[in-house]
């Protein structure tokens, strides 16, 4: 498969995009992801440099101003950035770059490289969302509801993308979305 591509992983948060990215990875590592900059904290388990990269608001704000991200957001009061730095390193690699975000960013993205694919990860129902939403234990009551609040919405983001794929099934998804990738890749190969 040719490799290269700029793909933009997006849905709302309990949609399961972090496992789809790591199902792709796991069929070829090729695949790789954007390190993100956020100033949310940590979460059990998560490492400075390869979930996030773990900053201050005013580290945040004076990369801003150097012009550091190609796009950022403030999501749920916090902010999270895709430094320019990790696309250009990534691509400069011919590896196919993949960037889990949210809904703004996506079409953020897709405006700046209108080439970049945009795929739509979306729960099989709200019921599913709002389970896995509440599974996830690592969220205090107010951020659930909020973070329920937020997807509700993102939801209605979901006709503005290249690619609509449910993730019911991880392992049907993660296929669904490594087809998309393959076809999308080959037809670069041909311009
Ligand atoms: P979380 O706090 O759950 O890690 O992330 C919250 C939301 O922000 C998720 O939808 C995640 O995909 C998104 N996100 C993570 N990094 C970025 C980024 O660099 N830009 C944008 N726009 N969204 C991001």
């Amino acid at each position: 498969m040719k490799k290269g591509g700029i793909f933009i992983l997006s849905g709302p948060s309990g949609a399961g995009k972090n496992a789809v990215y790591e199902g792709l990875r796991a069929l070829d590592p090729d695949i790789v992801q954007t390190v993100s900059a956020t100033t949310r904290k940590p979460r059990p388990g998560e490492r400075n440099g390869v979930d996030y990269f773990f900053i201050t608001v005013p580290e945040f704000k004076r990369r801003i101003d150097n012009g550091e991200f190609v796009e950022y957001v403030t999501y749920g009061g916090n902010c999270y950035g895709t430094l320019k730095s990790e696309v250009e390193r990534l691509s400069t690699l011919g590896k196919t770059v993949v960037l889990v975000i949210e809904v703004r960013g996506a079409l953020n993205i897709k405006r700046m490289f209108p080439q970049a694919v945009s795929v739509f990860i979306e729960p099989p129902s709200m019921e599913e969302l709002i389970r896995r939403i509440n599974k996830r234990g690592d969220n205090n009551e107010a951020e659930i509801a909020l973070r329920l609040n937020i997807a509700a919405e993102e939801m209605t983001y979901r006709d503005k993308y290249d690619y609509r794929v449910v993730n019911d099934d991880l392992a049907v998804c993660v296929n669904e979305v490594y087809e998309i990738i393959k076809k999308e890749n080959d037809k670069d190969d041909q311009h």
